[in-house]
């Protein structure tokens, strides 16, 4: 016989999902007036380290989703956790990224300098130059630690998909010839912390996103159940490039949250 499991709780993605840069793709009011209503609990996880926790809550609550900045992960703050476990006190690094890198590394008690670092952490830096290519490849060149926030190519916008964290990271690597440890997304360590949170199982939560290569594969991973939505970088061809598959797809957040509603939030085993 056929076991169901309740889905408790969801864990969005929010680039090609909630949003395409400043535009809703959705009527995210009524999205969250469902979840309020069924008591579903959820949280974010997003690769997207340029904005800080703080600044997404801010998006969010411009949008009339009310949210707790402790319920928001980036790949800022999960590189930030990492770095600050093997490196407690904080400490001298070079960073290539933006201010949702910058600002966690900062209250870790890291900070920018070029003389002996502990290592190089970047992320997606929209103000690259040659110069900070340079300077980062140099820095690599010693024996310092890599990470790096995420490897995604691209990211979604509403004048198409554009350079990711990814691109800048295969520059150095491609320029020193190392490798970087990734914090974010395919890797399952975002969500399990986004799980810890919610004090949630994994078999009982929903991770929603819109890539296959990253959030679909770290929800596996992290022994999630998956959803991917056609509203952002993934399309329905590329499904039958990957040897993995979401548990569900949908057209977009509105579709999928109205198909687990008609399930009474049920998934059949
Ligand atoms: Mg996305």
């Amino acid at each position: 016989m056929m076991k169901t499991i309740k889905i408790k709780a969801l864990i969005f993605d929010m680039d090609g999902v909630l949003w395409s840069d400043q535009t809703p793709i959705v009527d995210l009011d009524w999205v969250f007036k469902q979840l309020n209503q069924y008591q579903i609990s959820y949280a974010f996880a997003t690769n997207n380290s340029t904005k800080t926790p703080f600044e997404y809550c801010k998006k969010l609550n411009h949008f009339n989703v009310k949210v707790n900045e402790d319920h928001i992960f980036t790949s800022g703050t999960t590189l930030v956790k990492m770095l600050k476990e093997k490196y407690p006190t904080g400490g001298p690094v070079h960073i290539l990224g933006e201010n949702g890198l910058r600002e966690p590394l900062t209250n870790s008690g890291f900070y920018q300098s070029d003389q002996n670092i502990l290592a190089v952490v970047g992320g997606l830096d929209r103000q690259i130059t040659y110069e900070k290519l340079k300077n980062a490849t140099l820095q690599l060149q010693n024996n310092v630690d890599f990470y790096y926030t995420n490897a995604d190519s691209t990211f979604p916008t509403p004048e198409g998909k554009i350079p990711g964290a990814g691109s800048i990271l295969a520059a150095l690597v491609t320029a020193s010839g190392k490798k970087a440890i990734l914090a974010g997304k395919p890797e399952p360590m975002m969500f399990e912390h986004t799980i810890s949170l919610l004090n949630t199982t994994p078999e009982s939560t929903l991770i929603i996103g819109d890539r296959i290569d990253t959030d679909i594969l770290g929800g596996i991973r992290a022994n999630c159940k998956t959803a991917l939505v056609l509203s952002g970088i993934s399309s329905e061809s590329d499904l039958m490039k990957f040897s993995y598959k979401p548990d569900l797809v949908h057209k977009n957040l509105v579709e999928l949250v109205n198909f687990l509603i008609s399930k009474n939030w049920g998934f059949a085993q």
